[in-house]
């Protein structure tokens, strides 16, 4: 079975470039695509040769083989070798570039998006509810501006890797597959720096502390994230930078106790001020509030003040306080309010069975 030479299917010279191999191919194979050349009976055979020397010549070892002995020295003679892909973007996934011929899409792997930052801050409570302005210092890495990101030192260029031509990776063939690998000779850098920049010792970026300014939006709580865009490390070779994300903590207050958009606190109540009703002020996140407690009113009674709790984060709003107030009953007393204490204790009834108040002796004691 005689076979035409992989060069003359290609359409290219004996000494020609990897570049120009892989362009007579893809003019090749979109020519002949046997989805475009329904009618043709010859198309699809002249697809599967121009596969056939591509996937040959686009190998370094394959094609050092095949220049010096021919078909048999890369085994192609053999019966049974047929690519036998009918999509064609099969191909050209298997042969690592993608779909770029039909979009334009290449890949760069050189190109890298820099890395997202987290950085987590403390805020308080008051401030969670009014929201602020922040201020941070952020250590992150930054292109270098000596060498404009290059990491060549001033005055020369990095050098295109040779092994890889500049991709970054090189095609690594085992039988008809080939897979790609990241470049050794240069990591996936594409590139190769002779004299590293001194700043950065060739890294291109370098770390900083960038002064960076948030809003904190009222009504936040522990967990809020806040993405500023862009604001993540520099990108490598002119990729994109990452963002930066703000996770916030709120930390605990000595009198409220957060509950989503609620607030709970307690509120301690005289013996006379339970017993015969009163207007109270009680703590709020901003100031004090006045609060009207009925005649009788119970240790562990809860009163809403409306509106007092925390804002709503879409602003839709605000949540309530919610007060629990505690009978205290006094540890020392003076002379006159013991005798008045001793004139109630002769008259009050002292009867005080109470079926609730039964209940919770039982839940004590169960
Ligand atoms: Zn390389
Ligand atoms: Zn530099």
């Amino acid at each position: 079975m005689s076979k035409r030479d992989y060069y003359e299917i290609l359409g290219v010279a004996r000494t020609a470039t990897d570049a120009e191999i892989k362009k007579a191919y893809r003019a090749l194979a979109v020519q002949h695509h046997p989805d475009k050349n329904p009618n043709d009976p010859h198309a699809e055979e002249k697809f599967k040769e121009a596969a056939e020397a591509y996937a040959i010549l686009s190998d370094p070892q394959k094609r050092a083989a095949y220049d010096r002995f021919g078909h048999q020295g890369v085994g192609a003679g053999s019966p049974g070798f047929d690519p036998g892909f009918s999509n064609i973007e099969d191909i050209f996934d298997l042969f690592g570039f993608g779909s770029d011929i039909f979009g334009g899409r290449s890949k760069r792997t050189t190109v890298q998006r820099g890395a997202d930052l987290r950085y987590d801050l403390a805020i308080t409570l008051e401030d969670a509810a009014q929201g602020r302005d922040e201020k941070l210092r952020i250590p992150r890495l930054e292109t270098c501006e000596e060498c404009s990101g290059s990491g060549a030192e001033k005055g020369t260029q990095p050098e295109k890797c040779v092994t890889c031509a500049g991709s970054g990776q090189t095609r690594y063939s085992q039988g008809f597959f080939s897979v790609m690998r990241t470049c050794s000779t240069c990591q996936g850098r594409g590139r190769i720096i002779r004299t590293p920049c001194k700043v950065c010792r060739g890294n291109g970026r370098i770390e900083k502390e960038k002064n960076i300014e948030i809003k904190i939006p009222a009504g936040v709580e522990t967990g809020s994230r806040l993405r500023v865009s862009g604001e993540g490390e520099a990108g490598v070779n002119g990729g994109p930078s990452g963002d930066l994300f703000i996770v916030l903590h709120v930390k605990e207050h000595e009198n409220f106790e957060r509950q989503g958009e609620n607030l709970y606190s307690v509120a301690p109540l005289t013996f006379a001020q339970a017993a015969l009703g009163a207007e109270i002020e009680v703590k709020t996140l901003d100031g004090e509030e006045p609060l009207k407690v009925p005649p009788g009113t119970q240790t562990g009674t809860v009163f809403r003040v409306k509106g007092h709790g925390m804002p709503n984060l879409g602003g839709r709003g605000k949540g309530d306080l919610f007060v629990a107030v505690t009978v205290m009953t006094p540890k020392s007393l003076t002379k006159e309010q013991r005798q008045l204490l001793e004139q109630l204790a002769e008259i009050e009834d002292t009867d005080l069975e109470d079926q609730s108040l039964m209940d919770k002796v039982r839940n004590i004691f169960s």
